[in-house]
């Protein structure tokens, strides 16, 4: 079969199969919305060529960051890996790197890498108000202070770990209103780098930078 393994072949056909199930559903191919990837899998078109969507890293990953994308992602995204700091924060322990069979995950440095930005949202962060002061000490690269009450993130310094986002405590409060997000989050460096800022007023602003 060429380039292509019957095994690839198959898992295409299935795609564009059940793509023309859902048609109008409106789920891309290739999903439109930009992943937040476990450390070595910035490069989008790399991991894409190489991920074999085995599930290694997520269940290596000790903290539980590690979740994967849904048909919603795109059907080509599905099933590979992405990171959920509502369970975890990546410590750059490298044990999802160390598993992966193929590359897809390559060596990370956190020093000088980002898995992405730390971004407040004014509508949800509760220091708005409230406040809260949970994520002052969250950060273990210096990227998170307090001005006037309210958090600052370093676009320089922040690697995107997601410990800030990990502790916030609005999306315990927001649940009761029917929120689903937190005060502060971290977003695609390619997001980040579009937005220009790392406080917004709300999530549409970051829908205008995606
Ligand atoms: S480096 Fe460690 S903590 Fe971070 S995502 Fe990979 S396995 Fe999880
Ligand atoms: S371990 Fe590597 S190949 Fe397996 S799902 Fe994770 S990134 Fe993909
Ligand atoms: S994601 Fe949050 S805790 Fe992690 S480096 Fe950025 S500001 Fe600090």
């Amino acid at each position: 079969m060429g380039a292509m393994t019957r095994r690839s072949f198959v898992g295409l056909a299935a795609a564009c199969a059940a793509g023309a199930a859902i048609g109008t559903a409106g789920v891309a191919f290739a999903g439109e919305r930009e992943l937040l990837r476990p450390p070595g899998g910035q490069d989008e078109a790399r991991l894409l060529a190489a991920c074999i969507k085995c599930d290694r890293c997520r269940s290596a990953c000790p903290t539980g960051a590690v979740a994967v994308a849904s048909v919603a992602d795109g059907f080509v995204q599905a099933r590979t890996p992405l990171l959920d700091f509502h369970k975890g924060y990546c410590d750059f322990c490298d044990a999802c790197i160390a598993v992966c069979p193929t590359g897809a995950l390559r060596p990370f440095d956190e020093a000088t890498e980002k898995l992405g930005v730390a971004v407040v949202q004014k509508d949800r962060c509760l220091s708005y108000g409230q406040g809260c002061t949970v994520c002052e000490e969250s950060c273990a690269f210096d990227a998170l202070t307090f001005a006037d009450g309210h958090p600052v993130v370093d676009g320089q310094r922040c690697n995107g770990c997601g410990q800030c986002e990990f502790e916030c405590t609005a999306l315990v409060y927001g649940t009761f209103a029917g929120g689903t997000r937190r005060g502060i989050v971290v977003v695609p460096p390619e997001m980040a780098a579009s937005l220009g800022r790392t406080v917004v007023e709300d999530e549409s602003d970051m829908e205008v930078a995606s």
